[in-house]
C-alpha cells in the first residue's frame, strides 16, 4: 500500500498583486486503493493544491510538508514525481510538436520501469488497444500528435487513457468533468472506475456532485479558504449538493 501524505500545508503564489497566501494548514492522507474526492468553492485553492503536489513552480509552499511513503518530496521535480507514481490529468502539455501520442505514452511507461523490464512495442500495442476498447476510442486517435486538434472532450478522453496506460499509483484528476456531455462524463468515469483496485488511489477534485454519480468515493472533502474544513463518506457530497456551500459555511460557523 503506498501513502500520500499532505500535512500543514501553506502555498503562497506571487502575482502582480503581490504575495497571495492560498492554502492555510491543509491536511489530507490517502492510501491506494481509496479515492477521495474534494469539493468546494471557486477559488478555495483546489487547483493550488494538485499544482502544487506535483510540483509547479510557480506553488511556494511556506509551511508544511507532502510526502510519499514516509518521503518528503517538496524537493523532488515534477518529471521525478511523475516517475515515482504520482498522476495529474492536467500535468501533459497540451501539444508537443513531432510526439504521438503514442509515443508518449510508451515513453512515460517506461521511464516507471527499470531497464530490464521496458515494456516492448507489441505488448504496448496490445495494451492500448485493450485500453481505448474501454473508453471506445478509435484507432486513430492515439496516432495523432499529442492533443493536437483534440476537442475538449477527446483531450478528457485522452487523460484518461493516459492514466489507463502509464497506471500510476495515484492520480489528482482536477475537473476532469468540465465541460463533458453526459457521455463524455461516463466515458471517463468507466475510465478511472477501471483503475479502482488496491493498487490505485486518486484525488478527483470536482465544483459539482454529478460526477461523484458515477465515480462514486470512498472519501469526500470539502475545501474552503485554503483548508479542508470537513471530510465523510459519498453522502457528504449530496448533503452540499441539498444545502449548497453557504449552508455548509454557516453551520461551520466560518466566515470565509
Ligand atoms: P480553485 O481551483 O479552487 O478554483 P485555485 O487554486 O485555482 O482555486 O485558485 C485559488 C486562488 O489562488 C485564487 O484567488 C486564484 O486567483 C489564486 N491563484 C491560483 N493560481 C494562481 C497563480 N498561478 N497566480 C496567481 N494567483 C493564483
Ligand atoms: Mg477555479
Ligand atoms: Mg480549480
Amino acid at each position: 500500500m503506498d501513502t500520500l501524505e499532505v500535512k500543514d500545508l501553506h502555498v503562497a503564489v506571487d502575482d502582480e498583486d503581490g504575495h497571495q497566501v492560498i492554502l492555510k494548514g491543509l491536511n489530507l492522507t490517502m492510501h491506494t486503493g481509496e479515492i477521495h474526492a474534494i469539493m468546494g468553492p471557486n477559488g478555495t485553492g483546489k487547483s493550488t493544491l494538485s499544482e502544487t503536489i506535483m510540483g509547479n513552480p510557480k506553488y511556494h509552499v511556506t509551511q508544511g510538508d507532502i510526502l510519499l511513503n514516509g518521503e518528503s518530496i517538496l524537493d523532488w521535480p515534477v518529471d521525478k514525481r511523475a516517475r515515482h507514481g504520482l498522476f495529474l490529468a492536467m500535468q501533459y502539455p497540451a501539444e508537443i510538436a513531432g510526439v504521438t501520442n503514442a509515443e508518449f505514452m510508451r515513453a512515460a511507461i517506461n521511464a516507471r520501469r527499470d531497464d530490464d523490464h521496458q515494456i516492448g512495442v507489441r505488448e504496448f500495442i496490445q495494451k492500448l488497444d485493450d485500453k481505448m476498447a474501454i473508453l471506445d476510442m478509435s484507432e486513430e486517435m492515439a496516432e495523432r500528435y499529442l492533443n493536437q486538434g483534440f476537442s475538449g472532450g477527446e483531450k478528457k478522453r485522452n487523460e484518461i487513457l493516459q492514466l489507463l496506460m502509464i497506471e500510476p499509483p495515484f492520480a489528482i484528476l482536477d475537473e476532469i468533468d468540465s465541460g463533458l456531455d453526459i457521455d463524455a462524463l461516463k466515458v471517463v468515469s468507466k475510465g478511472v472506475n477501471a483503475m479502482r483496485g488496491d493498487n490505485f488511489g486518486a484525488l478527483i477534485i470536482t465544483h459539482y456532485q454529478r460526477l461523484l454519480n458515477y465515480i462514486v468515493p470512498d472519501v469526500v472533502h470539502v475545501m474552503m479558504d485554503g483548508r479542508i474544513v470537513k471530510s465523510g463518506n459519498a453522502d457528504l457530497a449530496k448533503t452540499l449538493e441539498k444545502e449548497g456551500y453557504v449552508g455548509l459555511r454557516d453551520d461551520l460557523g466560518l466566515d470565509v
